[in-house]
Parts: C-alpha cells; structure tokens; sequence
C-alpha cells in the first residue's frame, strides 16, 4: 500500500488508526522466527520498512540512478531533482524555514560528530562550556568529549531524577556566561522520557546559548516545527522512521551554519580548489562533502510521505494508548521494576524483573519470537545513575497491537517461571 492508501486507513475509530490495515505495507511484519509470528518491539533502535520505501530504493535504482549535482546528462539530472525534492519534504517535515538549512548526514550519529567538531572549531575555546544532561545517548556525549580535549572547553552535566526527569533547577544553575551551547536530547531512548525542551531553549536563548536537540527518538513520535521549538539545532536518522539505513538530517539555523567550517573535505563542497588555497561551496553542500546517500534520502522522503499519510497526530495518539496499556500491564507482573515513571513519556519502556539478568531475559524472549533490545543502550552513564548493568527494552510503533503487548507480558511471564 502507497502512502496514499495509508492515508485511506485512517478510520474514525477509537485510535483513528487502522493496524491491520497498516501492518499489510511492512512485508517483514508477516515472517516467523523460530516458527512464531514476529513481535518486533525493538524499535526504538530501527523501524521496519513499509513497502512504498523499499519501492522506492528499487525504482530509483531501476530508473533514475546517475551521480547527483555532477552531470549534465538527463539521469542525473532528474536524480539530482529528485535529491532537492527530498531535501525540501525534510524541510517541511521538520517545520524549516529553508532548505539551505538541511544537510544530509548518514545518520544522528554523524549529524552529532558534525555539529560538534564544526561547531568548536567556529566558537569553542579553554574556559567554556557546553551543557549536555546524564540521560544522553553516547552519540550525544563521545563527540562533544573528542572535542573538549581538542579545545579546552568543559562538558557541564544536567543531573537526572530518581523519576527519570531533567533536573531543572540544577540546570538553570549551569547556564552561565562561559556556557556556549546547550545539547540535549529530546527524548530519553532508555526512559521514553519526552524532556521539557522548550523550557530548556527558553532558559538558554535569553542568554544568547544556542541549543542542539537530538531528536533520533522524538522525530517518529511527535510532529516537530524546530521554529516553534526553537531548536538552533536538529538532528536525526532516517532509518529509526522507516527511512533506510545510512541517511539522516542535521537541521541548523542558517546564521550558525554560515559562520562554521566544512566538517569533511572533498568534491561538492567546493567552490573552487587551487593547490594553494579552497573557497567552500554554499549551504548545505558545504557540509555534504562527497557522493551523498542520493538513494537513502529519496527513500526517506517516501518514508516521510508514508507518516504524513497516517497523520502524526493519529500516531501519537496511538502510541501513548499502546504505551499506557503496556506500562500497566507490565507494572501488574510481581518483581517488575519500570525504569523512570515521567509523566511525559514517548513509545519506550525499560524494564528489570526479579534478578533476572536482562541479557537472559532478551535471549529467552527472542525464542518466543519477541525481539527486545538488551543491555545498556548505548547510555552508560545513565546506567550508572540507577546502579544497573542495564534493562530490557520494549519500544512501540504505530504497527504495534496490544495482542504483542500481550505476547510480551506473556513472554516475561514464561522466563520467570523458569528461573
Ligand atoms: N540519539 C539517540 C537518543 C538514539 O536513541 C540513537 C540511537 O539509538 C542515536 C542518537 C544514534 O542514532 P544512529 O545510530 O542512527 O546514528
């Protein structure tokens, strides 16, 4: 089914979102593993592929393939078209002024590492600071760390609560005149907690502190304006909302962008190139240096097309149904222990149960069929704020039913009657 026809599964039910209908366009949805349907509840760390994507990396391969931006020839031409629509349905997407403030990235990851390496060698020095906060994913630490030894600048650390919040008062302490950025993530892919990012921004912009949000775990919940949010800095990957692999978006304000270095160097960044001396291209082909992932970002303006079509509205209202049954249906296994209890909280759920370790629990789990993410998320310090070597987590998408929650809690049931 088209994204068209996704559109047509919106029904005035109770969710407004048809499932069945829904789960039909994602072929991998109907496979089996160890001879039992597939429960995939790991989708906070990639989501599954509705077929218009997967068409859509076919077609453009069969039809248009030709190297973007280069040539004069009608393939690459319409390629190059193609790449520029896809960058404008991003732009929408997110709710950007402009399309000179998109650049294609390979993912949050790498949106992250360029952001932080360009935006301390443009205004990063010894004595400042940047602000970051204990729920980070380490794509959100590790590239900051690298360029604090480079340049001398502190990483500030906002503290999180027993509860799995932002601890705001210690945050507002941070901000001080040595503090040059705030970077923070917008939803927590351990806790679910959705952090209060607006308020953050409304904290720093009055001081003149730009903020970069990490929105890989927010952009497939809640529809995003990054001009309403204020965020001086969005970044995402494409395949955690069912884009391909490989393509992502680095969102910047076109004032900062303007005033920071290429991050890589190489063709379409360039203006011109003598061997004495480069002067860099225009926004945003600065900082796509490079034979870009043309393919992976027509794929994932399909994507795109496709969650517009069921409306993202519908999908969170949905989600946070399907997010409250599961919560109170796990909260009503004894020895379960739910990580962070926030009130605003996105489609992600970890969880410890008895003393079971979390990798037996995955591992029994992934024989029934249900696949589950183990293990410290990629979040080690958050880790070592609640003490555990890690958790089990249950992600959710709108292709999710409550008879998979059911399976899971079964599931869970099961591995502690043997232990
Ligand atoms: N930030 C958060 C909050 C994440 O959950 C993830 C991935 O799980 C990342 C960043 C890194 O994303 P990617 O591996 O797609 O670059």
């Amino acid at each position: 089914m088209s994204f068209r026809s996704a559109r047509d599964a919106v029904r005035a039910d109770k969710y407004m979102i048809d499932v069945e209908r829904i789960r039909k366009d994602f072929p991998i949805l109907g496979r089996e593993v160890y001879g039992k349907p597939l429960v995939y509840l790991d989708n906070a760390a990639t989501t599954q592929k509705p077929q218009c994507v997967i068409d859509a990396i076919s077609e453009a391969y069969c039809n248009e393939n030709a190297n973007v931006h280069r040539g004069i020839h009608f393939l690459s031409q319409q390629v190059t078209d193609m790449m520029e629509a896809a960058r404008e349905k991003v732009r929408q997407f997110i709710g950007a002024g402009n399309t000179e403030e998109i650049i294609f990235t390979r993912g949050t990851t790498e949106s992250i590492n360029l952001l932080a390496s360009s935006f301390a060698q443009a205004f990063l020095k010894e004595g400042d600071e940047v602000v970051i906060s204990g729920m980070e994913h380490h794509s959100n630490i590790v590239p900051w760390q690298i360029q604090a030894q480079r340049y001398g600048f502190k990483l500030k650390v906002i503290p999180v609560t027993d509860s799995g919040e932002l601890d705001l008062d210690t945050y507002r302490t941070l901000l001080t005149p040595r503090t040059k950025l705030v970077s923070i993530t917008h939803v927590s892919n351990v806790l679910g907690t959705v952090n209060p990012v607006q308020d953050i921004i409304s904290e720093a912009h009055p001081h003149g502190i730009p903020v970069a949000v990490d929105g890989a775990q927010s952009v497939p919940h809640i529809k995003m304006n990054v001009q309403q949010l204020g965020a001086d800095f969005y970044a995402f990957s494409g395949h955690k909302i069912y884009g391909p692999t490989g393509i992502g978006v680095l969102y910047g304000r076109k004032e900062l962008l303007d005033r920071m270095p290429p991050y890589q160097g190489g063709g379409e960044m360039i203006k011109r190139v003598t061997m004495e001396k480069t002067t860099y291209n225009e926004l945003p082909y600065k900082f796509e240096a490079g034979t870009p992932d043309y393919i992976g970002s027509i794929a994932l303006a399909s994507a795109l097309d496709y969650v517009d079509g069921i409306g993202m509205a519908d999908i969170a209202r949905y989600e946070s149904e399907l997010c409250n049954y599961a919560i109170e249906r796990l909260s009503a296994i004894p020895d379960m222990r739910i990580i962070g209890n926030a009130p605003e909280r996105s489609a992600v759920i970890s969880f410890l149960v008895g003393n079971i370790h979390p990798s037996d629990m995955g591992t029994l789990l992934d024989r029934l069929g249900i696949a589950v993410r183990t293990g410290h998320h990629c979040a080690e310090p958050l880790m070592d704020r609640y003490g555990i070597p890690g958790t089990v987590r249950a992600s959710f998408s709108f292709y999710n039913t409550k008879a998979e929650i059911d399976a899971l809690v079964a599931g869970i049931e099961r591995v502690k009657a043997m232990f």
